[in-house]
């Protein structure tokens, strides 16, 4: 049986969390002379004189309303970075608790295991970078508390199936993260629609992404209510300021505008695939549900020195296991895309 309770930290369970003058009195007055802020105002325009919301009610009411979830089934972070460095801080004990991950995948939950001196079990993905089910339900056993899956995953692009993760979700109980990062990509694949159907569900997504915002650091983690209830209590009060919280809300009003560049970025997406086609030293591009393409080629290095050289920087993840010749590339616009491709015939005909 999964017990949420069982899995948080003792110190975590125990401590009386910050109490910010915003969240003591958080309703309408005249004077807010509680909170040492700069009753004069403040040097530049923007009411930034004022403490931001520390639970950001008005984002979460907009974000709950557009994704069919509950604002008490959603947390904001710094990022999603600091969504899984709270999850570290607030399931794992130092030097006891393990999580497992899939590798190939991406780097962060590996340093946030290094930060937080949590030991990281690496199940690899299989060559065609499936889950290795079997192996993976091996591992999930004291002493791991967590286990993160990337869908679609970075950097090989793919969803992982739906009925596999669902199986893990049944059998584990600790906590399964879910990293939806480049979910906007892959319409249809989500597994939010049946976040309250799984408690020690936490899926992630992002700003940073498909919103373009990834300059202002936002994240969301979402999962039932007391968990998220937990996160709350561990965070840093005023972790998302208020320009940010802002700039969001206006972002939320735009979704069409979000969702048109999505398809224009699925649209370049089938260009850039079928012009990797083209070039001989492409060996392989492996099929994607995000705005990134990963190819195996014959010379890795040679081709990112030779896109360096000419001002165009894809990622080289060809000393990465299961990955070896390996290019990671961002889907582009047109012209950039078109300028790739040309800088990649000019070395193809010279390999
Ligand atoms: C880009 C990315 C994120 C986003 O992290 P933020 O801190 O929200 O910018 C999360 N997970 C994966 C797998 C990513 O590739």
């Amino acid at each position: 049986m999964f017990d949420l309770n069982a899995l948080i930290r003792d110190n975590v369970k125990n401590l009386k969390p910050y109490q910010s003058a915003r969240l003591e009195f958080s309703g309408a007055a005249e004077l807010f002379l509680d909170a040492n802020e700069n009753s004069f105002g403040s040097v530049v325009d923007g009411g930034f004189n004022r403490y931001p919301d520390p639970l950001q009610h008005e984002l979460k009411q907009q974000i709950a309303a557009q994704k069919g979830v509950s604002s008490e089934q959603i947390f904001i972070g710094n990022g999603s970075d600091e969504a899984i460095d709270l999850l570290f801080r607030a399931f794992c004990r130092p030097g006891l608790d393990q999580v497992v991950t899939m590798p190939p995948t991406y780097g962060m939950y590996d340093v946030s295991a290094a930060v937080n001196d949590v030991a990281v079990v690496p199940i690899s993905l299989t060559p065609e970078f499936a889950i290795d089910l079997p192996r993976v339900k091996a591992a999930l056993q004291p002493p791991v508390k967590m286990l993160f899956i990337c869908s679609p995953n970075n950097p090989t692009g793919n969803c992982f199936d739906a009925a596999v993760i669902v199986d893990i979700l049944n059998h584990f109980n600790g906590i399964v993260i879910l990293d939806e990062a480049y979910i906007d990509f892959a319409p249809n694949k989500s597994l939010l629609p049946r976040l309250a159907e799984f408690p020690n569900l936490v899926i992630l997504q992002t700003f940073s992404k498909a919103w373009g915002m990834a300059g202002l650091r936002v994240g969301m983690a979402f999962a039932n209510p007391v968990l998220i209830e937990v996160l709350n209590k561990i965070k840093p009060p005023y972790n998302v300021n208020s320009l940010t919280q802002q700039l969001v809300l206006k972002a939320l009003e735009q979704v069409e505008a979000k969702n048109e560049m999505v398809r224009q970025i699925l649209t370049q997406r089938e260009w850039l695939t079928d012009a990797l086609q083209t070039l001989n030293f492409v060996l392989k591009i492996y099929p994607t549900d995000a705005n990134f393409i990963l190819i195996k080629t014959t010379h890795p290095g040679e081709i990112y020195h030779h896109l360096t050289e000419h001002g165009i920087i894809v990622r080289d993840r060809s000393r990465v296991p299961l990955c070896e010749g390996c290019l990671r590339i961002t889907v582009g616009t047109p012209e950039q895309n078109q300028r790739l491709i040309d800088s990649c015939h000019q070395l193809d005909q010279n390999l």
